[in-house]
C-alpha cells in the first residue's frame, strides 16, 4: 500500500500539559547557564499563568494573542509564536538550550533534589555528569560545593544512583519496542538469521538493561559483517555487542542443535542457569551455552522444551527465572483475568468516555468494568465533588439499565479512586463511600512524610471498613521517582489482617506493588487485584504487564479477586462492608 504524499507541515501547537512543561524547562536551562535571573523567571511565570488558565490555548495560540493571559510578556509570547509554521510542537528555543547544555549536566538535572542553581554550581566546580557526581561525593568534594552540605550530599548520592540505573535501564514496555525495531532491522540487514530473544527482556523483569538475542543461522563472523554499521564487532565465545539506537545490545551465536541449552543459558537469571545446571550435573549431563552435553556427546536441544524434556523437569517459564528451580506451578494466566478493575474515564482524566470504556471492554471479551475515577482532593485530574459522585451513579444505572435490556452478560461497577488524605481518612464522607460497589484508595500527594507518619497514614486507610483495594502501594514511577518512604510489610499485614485487596497496577510506569514484595505479601495472606488503571481504552492491554509481574511473583488465580467470573463473585471476594450491589 503507498502512502499519499504528506502535505505541508502545519502548524503543529504544542497542548497545554506539554506547552508548560516546556516552558518551566527552558527556566530551568536558562538558570543552569546562568542567564539574568528576571528572563527564568519570566518563563516559569509564565507557565505557572498558562497552566491556571482556564480553557482552550489553541485559538489563542493560533491568532498570536498569547500576551492575552496575564502573566505572559512579550517575550515568553515570541518565543511560543517561533513555533508558527513549524511541523514539530518543540520550541525552538527549547531546542538551542538543550545544544548548549552538555548532555552529562542534563543528567544531572534529572536527579531528585538538585534544581537549576545546585546544578550549575555542580557544573563550575567541574562535576558536569552523575559518575563525577558519585566519585566527588565519595571523596568529600561533593560536601564542599556551594550549596551542599554532607547531610545533603548523602541524599543527592542515593538520588544520583537511582539517576545513574535509569540511565542504563528502560522499562520493560520500552523495552519491548526497541527489541521489535532490532528484529525488524535484522530481517533486512542478515535475513537468513533467526532471533530469540533472551535475557531480562525475556525474563520480563519490569525494566531492562542490555537487550539480548541468540541467533542461529549465521556464523557470528558473517553477522558480524553484515551489522557492522552498528558497530559489531565479535568477541571469542560466539558473541557480538554492538550499540542500536544509544543503547547496548548482545547477540549470541549458537548453533540450531544447540539453541535450546544457548537460550535457556542466556536467559538466566544466574541463580536459576546455576540451578539448571547443578541438576543436570546430577544427571551425569553438562548443561552449557554451546550444548547439553554427556561426555564429549552433544544432545540434540533444537528448541527449550526438548532441553526440558532432556533434563527430565516441566519447563519454567522465562518471568519465573529469577531464583532457583520451583515445581509445575498453576500460575494465573491473562485470561483468567475477567473483569477490568481501576478504570478511568472522562468524568475525571481519562480521555474515553464511559460508553466508550464499556464498549472495549466487552469487545474484548470480559464480563464486568469497575470504574475508578479520581476524587474530589485530585482536583488537579478533575476529581469528583460529591455531587458528581451521584451524577455519575445516575450515568451508571442508566447504562446498567440499557445493557440489561439488551440482554448484555455484562456488569458495570460504580466505584472511585480515593484519595488517602495525609492523617490516613479518605476523600469522601462514609455516607458517599456507603453507596459505592467498591473503592480503590491511592495515595496522590504528601509523598515526603517520613517514614513513620506514611506507614500510619497507610495503615488507617487500608483498615477503612470502605477501603476495598488499596491502588499503587508505594507511589513508584519506573526509573522516574523511587518509592516514598514506608514500611511496607507493616501495611501488607495490615491489608491481609483487614481483608483489603492489594493492587498490582499493570501500567508498566508502574507496576506497582513490586512482584518481589507481592510474593512477600502472598505469604503474609493477601489477596491481589490485577488492574490496568486505564485512562483510555488502549490501557486495558496493559493487563499483560501485571499478569506477568503477578506470575514473577508465584500468583495462582486463586490469588487474583479480579480472576472471579463475575461481577458478584468479583464484589463477593471483597471485604464485607456494605449491603450487595450491581445485580
Ligand atoms: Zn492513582
Ligand atoms: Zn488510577
Amino acid at each position: 500500500m503507498t502512502e499519499p504524499p504528506s502535505p505541508p507541515a502545519a502548524t503543529l501547537w504544542p497542548d497545554k500539559k506539554s506547552l508548560v512543561r516546556q516552558l518551566l524547562e527552558v527556566s530551568r536551562l536558562l538558570e543552569v547557564l546562568g542567564a539574568e535571573p528576571y528572563r527564568a523567571a519570566a518563563y516559569a511565570g509564565a507557565a505557572r499563568r498558562l497552566e491556571a488558565y482556564e480553557g482552550d490555548l489553541t485559538p489563542l495560540l493560533e491568532a498570536g494573542r498569547l500576551t492575552e493571559v496575564r502573566g505572559v510578556g512579550p517575550g515568553v509570547a515570541a518565543a511560543v509564536e517561533a513555533l508558527r509554521g513549524r511541523g514539530a510542537p518543540q520550541l525552538p528555543l527549547l531546542e538551542a538550550l538543550y545544544a548548549e547544555v552538555p548532555e552529562g549536566v542534563l543528567g544531572l538535572l534529572r536527579v531528585a533534589g538538585l534544581g537549576p542553581k545546585k546544578v550549575r554550581a555542580l557544573w563550575q566546580a567541574g562535576i558536569a555528569d552523575l559518575d563525577a557526581l558519585l566519585a566527588a561525593a565519595g571523596d568529600g568534594r561533593l560536601a564542599k560545593v556551594r550549596g551542599f552540605g554532607a547531610k545533603s550530599a548523602a541524599a543527592v548520592t542515593a538520588a544520583a544512583r537511582f539517576a545513574l540505573e535509569a540511565r542504563e535501564r528502560e522499562r520493560l514496555d520500552e523495552a519491548e519496542v526497541r527489541a521489535a525495531r532490532f528484529e525488524a532491522l535484522c530481517k533486512t540487514l542478515a535475513p537468513e538469521a533467526t532471533l530469540e530473544r533472551a535475557g531480562e527482556l525475556r525474563r520480563a523483569l519490569e525494566t531492562v538493561g542490555a537487550l539480548s538475542f541468540v541467533v542461529t543461522g549465521l556464523p557470528v563472523t558473517v553477522l558480524a559483517e553484515r551489522l557492522a554499521s552498528l558497530g559489531a564487532t565479535p568477541s571469542e565465545g560466539g558473541e557480538l555487542h554492538l550499540s542500536f539506537e544509544g543503547r547496548p545490545l548482545e547477540l549470541w551465536c549458537a548453533d540450531a542443535e544447540a539453541l535450546g541449552a544457548a537460550l535457556a543459558c542466556r536467559t538466566g537469571s544466574e541463580a536459576f542457569v546455576a540451578a539448571l545446571a547443578a541438576h543436570a550435573a546430577a544427571k551425569g549431563l553438562r548443561l552449557t551455552p554451546a550444548g547439553l552435553l554427556r561426555g564429549e556427546t552433544l544432545l540434540p536441544t533444537p528448541t527449550e522444551a526438548a532441553l526440558w524434556t532432556q533434563l527430565g523437569l516441566p519447563m519454567v517459564p522465562p518471568e519465573r527465572r529469577e531464583g532457583g528451580l520451583v515445581g509445575d506451578e498453576a500460575l494465573v494466566t491473562l485470561t483468567d483475568i475477567r473483569g477490568l478493575v481501576h478504570n478511568h474515564t472522562t468524568w475525571s482524566d481519562g480521555a474515553c468516555s464511559l460508553d466508550e470504556m464499556v464498549a472495549a471492554a466487552r469487545a474484548l471479551g470480559y464480563r464486568y468494568l469497575a470504574l475508578a475515577d479520581h476524587s474530589r482532593t485530585s482536583y488537579y485530574a478533575n476529581g469528583l465533588s460529591v455531587e458528581r459522585v451521584f451524577e455519575q451513579a445516575r450515568a451508571v444505572a442508566r447504562l446498567r439499565e440499557a445493557l440489561d435490556r439488551d440482554g448484555a452478560d455484562f456488569k458495570v461497577l460504580h466505584g472511585l479512586e480515593v484519595d488517602i488524605l495525609p492523617d490516613g481518612s479518605l476523600d469522601y464522607p462514609d455516607e458517599v463511600l456507603a453507596k459505592l460497589d467498591y473503592t480503590v484508595i491511592s495515595v496522590h500527594q504528601h509523598f515526603t512524610l517520613d517514614k513513620v507518619k506514611q506507614t500510619e497514614r497507610l495503615v488507617r486507610a487500608v483498615q477503612h471498613p470502605y477501603a476495598s483495594i488499596l491502588g499503587h502501594l508505594t507511589g513508584r514511577l519506573l526509573l522516574r521517582r523511587p518509592p516514598y518512604e514506608v514500611d511496607v510489610m507493616a501495611v501488607l499485614a495490615a491489608c491481609a489482617e483487614a481483608g483489603t485487596v492489594v493492587e498490582i497496577n499493570a501500567n508498566p510506569r508502574r507496576l506497582d506493588l513490586d512482584w518481589r514484595l507481592v510474593a512477600r505479601a502472598k505469604a503474609l495472606g493477601c489477596r491481589f487485584a490485577i488492574d490496568p488503571d486505564a485512562h483510555h481504552v488502549d490501557g486495558y492491554h496493559d493487563l499483560r504487564y501485571g499478569v506477568l509481574m503477578a506470575r514473577k511473583a508465584g500468583l495462582s488465580a486463586i490469588d487474583v479477586v479480579n480472576t472471579a467470573p463475575d461481577a458478584g463473585a468479583f464484589l463477593a471476594r471483597l471485604k464485607p462492608s456494605r449491603a450487595p450491589v450491581g445485580g
